[in-house]
């Protein structure tokens, strides 16, 4: 087995182990199957037992405007056999199976922490696999004993890299192509940025790996330039192109307004530097201005509801720094976010808002204390959903699982409001309040007398509770 060199990245360390017990954070398999799972054309294939397939597919429901085979399930289901006699040739087999029945354009291999201690080498299994089908048959060589999750991201960013991309041209190449990286789609969030593209003239050659499709990552080498949206594993491939193929990228964000309009500006000022319409960044100054005036009375009228209110993030600091600055937009102080699943860039851009505190490996008994000491407002995140409930801080789910898309100016205005949904909402004073039916509940048990009604007793068993105290 053969592993890609870390990249720049170093939150890509292969040092970074997954630790018994803490399988929450991922494991390396994890990271590969949702850094590849949104090419939706594609058969994704886990080489292993179920269970490894359960948990790494049923998180990140992501959308596709088209195919959805990467919705279904493929697994090897490794069995006691197979640790004796080895699954090479079962994966063979799956391989085969899945190209005759679902034809898909690519299968991606996944090896898993079992079959990868027995010794199975899917590569060569692949390899023959990719000559007797004519399409890409794709190894992910990260099992999860390999590394932590961006560790696995890192390896399925480099397999496209090596098996993907650059294997076809496109029919035309227009000067404003372009690429996204580290786009997951999650709850269609990319129908949130096409169209403002699509205004502006610019085309998603290739969406990496969102709504992707295996035609269009085989001609992203050919795209003018790349718009990073994830600091995570995905930065390899961002660095791999532009050093494979000269594709210059840039750290963008479609999450707030005001990142979205920068990120916008910055697109069509490299666009129009590198040979395409000199009137590219003007028009997009206008509709920038026409975006942001739309907005602007409804903004107005949230700013007057959550301004001075104080959110709490744990998203574990993947892209924090673009919530928070959405929510300080709107006069909300953000009085801490977690950080442990930070990059140097996520924390590098922190820092830059300058008084927002991050935080790792805190202890559940502290962030308890934080959320019952009334300081907090609202909790915006993915983990410690049940100790918001459990303190009755309103909570929003903002991470992977979230059905709301949040990117874009259309995205941002549903997210402040849903803020100011979950601020408003009754549900969390009523979380310790004691439920409607506790008053017929007797402090100690009653003998119901056998063929008596129920309803006329209820009345009584209240009375005595009540008589007792
Ligand atoms: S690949 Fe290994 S660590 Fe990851 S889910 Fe499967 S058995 Fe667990």
């Amino acid at each position: 087995m053969t592993h890609p060199p870390p990249p720049s990245c170093c939150s890509n360390s292969r040092a970074k182990r997954c630790i018994p017990g803490r399988g929450e954070t991922g494991c390396a398999f994890r990271g590969a199957k949702m850094a590849l799972q949104p090419i939706a054309d594609a058969a994704h294939l886990v080489h292993g037992v179920a269970s490894c397939e359960v948990g790494s597919w049923i998180f990140r429901p992501t959308a596709s405007s088209g195919a959805v085979l990467h919705r279904e399930s493929f697994c090897t289901q490794f069995t006691e056999r197979d640790v004796v006699q080895g699954g090479e040739a079962k994966l063979g087999r799956a391989i085969d199976a899945l190209m005759e029945r679902r034809d898909p354009p690519a299968v991606f291999v996944y090896q898993t922490c079992l079959p990868a201690m027995v010794g199975d080498d899917i590569g060569p299994v692949c390899r023959a696999a990719a000559r007797r089908w004519g399409r890409p048959v794709v190894p992910i060589e990260a099992p999860g004993f390999a590394g932590s999750r961006p560790y696995g991201t890192h390896v399925a960013a480099q397999a496209l890299m090596d098996h993907v991309v650059g294997t076809r041209e496109p029919d035309r190449c227009g000067a404003t192509d372009v690429n996204l990286i580290g786009e997951f789609n999650l709850a269609g969030e990319l129908d949130q940025v096409r169209p403002l593209l699509a205004q502006l003239g610019i085309r998603i050659l290739s969406s990496l790996s969102g709504d992707g499709r295996i035609g269009d990552i085989a001609m992203s080498h050919r795209a003018r330039a790349a718009i990073l949206l994830c600091s995570q594993g995905m930065v390899h491939l961002a660095e791999g192109m532009r050093e494979r193929y000269g594709i210059p990228f840039f750290h963008g964000s479609f999450h707030g307004i005001a990142n979205t309009s920068a990120t916008l500006r910055t697109l069509a000022a490299l666009l129009a530097d590198r040979g395409g319409p000199s009137d590219l960044p003007r028009r997009t100054e206008a509709l920038i201005d026409r975006e942001e005036r739309r907005l602007a009375p409804r903004l107005a009228e949230l700013r007057g509801r959550l301004a001075g209110k104080r959110a709490l993030l744990l998203t574990g600091g993947v892209k924090s720094w673009s919530i928070a600055a959405t929510l300080r937009d709107v006069g909300m102080t953000v009085i801490g976010t977690s950080a442990g699943k930070a990059s140097p860039e996520d924390l590098r851009q922190l820092a830059a808002l300058g008084d927002v505190p991050s935080f790792s490996g805190w202890e559940s008994e502290d962030l308890d204390a934080l959320l019952r000491s009334g300081d907090v407002d609202v909790v915006l995140g993915g983990g410690s959903r049940f100790l918001a409930l459990k303190t009755g801080t309103p909570w929003l789910e903002i991470n992977h699982e979230r059905d709301m898309p949040i990117t874009g100016y259309g995205g941002t205005l549903r997210l402040l409001e849903a803020v100011d949904g979950a601020i408003a909402s009754p549900v969390a004073a009523f979380v310790h309040q004691p439920a409607p039916w506790d008053d017929f509940v007797p402090a100690t048990a009653a003998v119901i007398p056998f063929g008596q009604p129920l309803r006329p007793v209820l009345p009584s068993l209240r009375n005595s509770r009540h008589a007792s105290r």
